[in-house]
């Protein structure tokens, strides 16, 4: 369905190889800019965690993320909620290990939950559930360049989609089709304008998040901040 596996840095704008993800910053000059403009601000200098939310099982929904270490994970639970996962306000949870691992409640800092492991799953909707995997790749001292929790430094740039009919680039995807006929789905803007069906609603748009499709997700997949 789809392929690529490249990432937009959030501060130059250039598309990366997630791969070198974390190489890039070490050298993007937007980046390194605005980390010194923060550093002559009045924010405090604290321990800044670099993580990777990773969409388990599809590879090609990934962020890098900069967070404070003294802000807590309900503040990570709320930004994955924005950018990829709020459908109906379903219950979620922090772990190390996923289901049946040690809970993390939500009140613990980022520097806390990441002092003796590196690695958290993150669940959301205990019935159609969405998992993701939170990987500590990095800390620095510093000041935060943003006065808020999270920073997104890149994001995986959207998938690319073929429609189900004409193989032309999709932007558009059938519930029904999903659920009912067992297909894809996908539509371009011709096929999703004459497609018949409309049970579950009209094809809405394919959106930026690995819970597309599941549950009444239906985006917008913007960050909060
Ligand atoms: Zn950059
Ligand atoms: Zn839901
Ligand atoms: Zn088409
Ligand atoms: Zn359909």
């Amino acid at each position: 369905m789809a392929k690529q596996s490249k990432g937009k840095c959030a501060f130059c704008g250039q598309e990366i190889a997630k791969s070198s993800a974390a190489k890039h910053l070490a050298t993007c000059a937007s980046w390194q800019a605005a980390m010194a403009k923060a550093e002559g601000s009045k924010r405090k200098s604290e321990t800044l965690y670099h993580l990777r939310a990773q969409a388990q099982g599809q590879v090609q929904f990934w962020l890098n993320l900069e967070m404070r270490g003294l802000a807590a994970l309900k503040e990570l639970d709320h930004y994955l909620r924005e950018i990829w996962l709020e459908c109906c306000g379903h219950m979620s949870q922090f772990s190390y290990g996923g289901w049946g691992g040690q809970e993390i409640g939500k009140g613990s800092t980022i520097a806390k939950a990441f002092e003796y492991q590196d690695e958290l799953t993150h669940i959301y909707d205990f019935g159609t559930e969405s998992v993701t995997l939170i990987k500590m790749v990095g800390v620095r001292e510093g000041k935060p360049v943003t006065s808020h929790p999270i920073t997104l430094l890149l994001r995986n740039v959207p998938p690319t989609y073929e429609c189900q009919e004409c193989q032309q680039p999709a932007a558009w995807l059938c519930m029904e089709c999903v659920i009912e006929d067992d297909a894809q789905g996908i539509l371009c803007d011709l096929h999703a304008e004459n497609h018949p069906h409309d049970n579950y609603g009209e094809p809405m748009p394919l959106v930026n998040s690995p819970r597309l499709g599941l549950c009444g997700y239906e985006g917008p997949a913007e960050p909060p901040y």
